[in-house]
């Protein structure tokens, strides 16, 4: 998979990426959701270059562990 088709598997939509917050609105996807105690729910965005990294990482880790990566999963993964 590249990553044109990687990125295809998410919805984009303007938001603040979590790693880069100093680009301000940038088209981002929901990565995850925490929970603060006082504040309720909260959405983790990240832009397309951290998708890329982060499902780069959960590759390689598959591959270490053997266990079968499928792209397009981050943010179920973290809910
Ligand atoms: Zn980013």
């Amino acid at each position: 998979m590249d990553r044109e088709q990687i990125l295809n598997l998410y919805a984009w939509a303007p938001g603040v990426c979590f790693r880069h917050p100093q680009l301000g609105e940038v088209p981002t996807t929901v990565v995850g959701v925490i929970h603060p105690r006082i504040d309720g729910e909260h959405e983790v965005r990240a832009c397309a270059d951290c998708v890329i990294a982060i499902e780069d990482m959960r590759r390689e880790e598959a591959a270490r562990s053997g266990s079968e990566y499928e792209p397009g999963r981050l943010g179920e993964v973290l809910r």
